[in-house]
Formats: C-alpha cells, structure tokens, sequence
C-alpha cells in the first residue's frame, strides 16, 4: 500500500488542471486517469470529438485528442504520476481515504493506495438515444452539445431537430436558432417540461417549432465515408405515422449521467446525481474531498469550465494539506442546486 498527499482521480480538462496545479506546487500527486472508465476512454468527453473550437489559445481549433493529450504532458512534465488504471472503490469514511484499483479489489485485498486528499474530477456522459444510424452520424450531425458544435459549417442555414422537453432542450434550440435555417423540438409527450419562462420563449421564437408527441426513430445520410446525416424519420406516439424529414443536424437534449458511483453514499449528491459544491469552491460535504469538472457542474459541462474547477480545487487541496487537513464540512444541507432549479434565469 503506498501513501500519497493527494490523489486525483479522472483524466479530464478539470483531473489535469489540478494534477498540473499540483505538481507545481510540488505535492507529488498521483493521477487515476481509468482505463475506459464509465466508457470512456482516458482523456475523457473530449477523446469522443473532433475540432474543438472554443477552448481559449487555439486560434485555428485543436483536437479533442490532440488537446488532451497536450494537457497529460503538461501534467507529466511538473511532475504528477500518471497511473493508467480505473478507482474501482474508495473509502472516504476516516482520513487518510483509501482507495482500490480494478486490479487489486477483492474482499481481502488491501487498498492500492492512501491520501490525505482526494480531487474527483470523473466527469460525467451524454445520454444517447441508441437509434439505428446513430453510431454512423455521431458527431457528423449528430451531437449533445450545441453550444459546442452549433457553430460548425455544416448546421449553417439547415434544418436542425433537437430531442428533449426540459430547460436544456429550449435552451440548445434558441441557441442553435442562430445557425440553422429552423430548429424543430422532438417531445414526446403533449407538453414541455421546461420552466414555464423557458417554454414560452421557446413556443414564441421565430425560428423554432415544437412537435409534440413525436419521437425520433432512425437518423439517415450520405452513406460514404464520413457521410453526413441528411434526414430524419419520426413517430408519432399517437397513430404510430411516420415521415422522413430533411434534418442535417440532431442534437440530444435528453440529459448527462454523473460519473458518481464511487462516491455515492459517501458525499452529498443533488438530485440528479451531481456531486454537491459549496457554491464557487470545490468543496464537498467530506472534509478533503474536492470534485471538480463535469461531475459537479450541470449548468456549463464546457472544457474550460471544467478546467477553471480543476485550478479552484487544486488551490484548496493544497491550502487544506498546508492547514495539516483540519477543516469543517463545508457543505451544508442546502445545495446551490436547489437554487439552480428555482431560478431559470441562471
Ligand atoms: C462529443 C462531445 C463534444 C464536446 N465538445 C466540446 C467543445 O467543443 N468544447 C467544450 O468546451 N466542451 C466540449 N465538450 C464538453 C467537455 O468535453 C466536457 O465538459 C469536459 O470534458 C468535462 O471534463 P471533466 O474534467 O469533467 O472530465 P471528462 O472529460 O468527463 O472525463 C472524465 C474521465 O475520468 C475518467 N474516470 C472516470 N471515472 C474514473 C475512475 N473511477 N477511475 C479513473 N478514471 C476515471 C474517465 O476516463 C472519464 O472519461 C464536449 C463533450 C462531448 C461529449
């Protein structure tokens, strides 16, 4: 069993922020980076996409890949110990935390590894809907993320569907308005779930129209290479018609999954599974347990958000390691989540 100051776990913009943050500060960290840890590869949301154009310092776009692997370097470089292997279980219930790896997990098994740290930066996933053509047009029309493909050339002046009721899926659509030529919401019930604020924005904007009780059923497209999705069939939910409409982009609205299951039961989650922060910090509801990145932010999920947690993180780590890790919970039972929920306009 080997003691570490502090241990990050996840391989994301916000895991590396803090590795790179901690190993200048020299704290030795050891970074968890998984090895297709809750399905993804390590390097995290941004191995699965191609250019990413707002990530500050890359005038012409960067790679998802290629990004990434800039930012291990970085953390390589100052020092941080990269382990290639997924945290299976850990034990945030007495300092120092321990934690097992999925190679060394049996009942008997002593943990991999002690900390009197812990940063959880392990992201979350977009929900797919598993239609047939998804997997061929994923990412060549298909996306869960408007803010951050809606731009590329190919939505420009086309028609574009967004599937989803809720908040997000008003707010993607409104967004996306800007780009395509019109923006159609997928619902599948007869109503919208998002706030009333949003769903009257939504049902007044010019170029956006909702289709209640219709389901997407097949995504269709160029079959070439690296096609792109040109149509979309539908359903209704009512008679069961189908249509095949032109759609040259589809962007899912239908929710993330947290990457929690390590720490639930041990540190506060909301009710959607986020990991809970003291508002603007990156602490939990366990003294020296840190989250940062995708796993407790369901506003923003952007790769520079997630980055400027990993750094907030980082700095409170080192500071309650130089405080000899004496600190009150900070979390308390009120969530800035509840806040969140009550007030659309954030
Ligand atoms: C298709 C796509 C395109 C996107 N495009 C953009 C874009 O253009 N611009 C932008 O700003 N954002 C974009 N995003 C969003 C961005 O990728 C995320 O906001 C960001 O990656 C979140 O970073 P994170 O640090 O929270 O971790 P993530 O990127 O979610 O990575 C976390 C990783 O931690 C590892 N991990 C998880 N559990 C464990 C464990 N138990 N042990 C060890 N390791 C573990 C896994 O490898 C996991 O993938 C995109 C997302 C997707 C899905």
């Amino acid at each position: 069993m080997v003691h570490s100051q502090v241990v990050v776990i996840g391989s994301g913009p916000g895991a590396h922020t803090a590795a790179i943050y901690l190993s200048r500060a020299e704290l030795s960290p050891v970074l968890y980076e998984g090895m297709l840890a809750n399905g993804t590869a390590a390097g995290g949301q941004l191995t699965t996409t191609t250019d990413v154009e707002n990530f500050p310092g890359f005038p012409d776009g960067v790679g998802g890949q290629e990004l990434m692997e800039k930012m291990r370097k970085q953390s390589e470089r100052f020092g941080t110990e990269i382990i290639t292997e997924t945290i299976s279980r850990i034990d945030l219930s007495q300092r120092p935390f321990k934690m097992w790896t999925e190679w060394s997990d049996g009942p008997n098994d002593a943990p991999a590894r002690t900390a009197d740290a812990v940063i959880i930066a392990t992201g979350a996933n977009a929900r797919r809907l598993n239609l047939p053509g998804e997997e061929t047009y994923w990412q060549n029309g298909i996306s869960a993320c408007a803010v951050c493909d809606g731009a590329v050339p190919i939505f420009r002046n086309k028609p574009l569907y967004v599937i989803g009721g809720g908040d997000s899926a008003a707010e993607e659509a409104m967004f996306l308005a800007k780009y395509g030529s019109s923006v159609t919401v997928l619902v599948r019930k007869d109503k919208l779930r998002a706030s009333k604020v949003m769903a009257e924005r939504l049902l007044a904007h010019p170029k956006c129209n909702v289709r209640f009780n219709t389901v997407a059923t097949e995504v269709i497209g160029e079959n070439r290479p690296n096609g792109l999705m040109t149509h979309l069939r539908i359903k209704s939910t009512i008679d069961d018609k189908e249509e095949i409409v032109d759609a040259n982009g589809l962007f899912y609205a239908v929710g993330h999954d947290p990457a929690n299951a390590l720490v639930k039961g041990q540190v506060k989650l909301d009710e959607d599974g986020y990991i809970v922060t003291q508002p603007g910090t990156s602490f939990t509801s366990v003294p020296g347990v840190f989250a940062c990145g995708d796993v407790q932010d369901k506003r923003y999920r952007q790769a520079i958000t997630s980055a400027g947690s990993g750094c907030v993180a980082a700095l409170e780590a080192e500071k309650f390691l130089a405080e000899g890790g004496h600190s009150e919970p900070k979390v308390e039972v009120e969530s800035g989540a509840a806040e969140y929920k009550s007030n659309p306009a954030l």
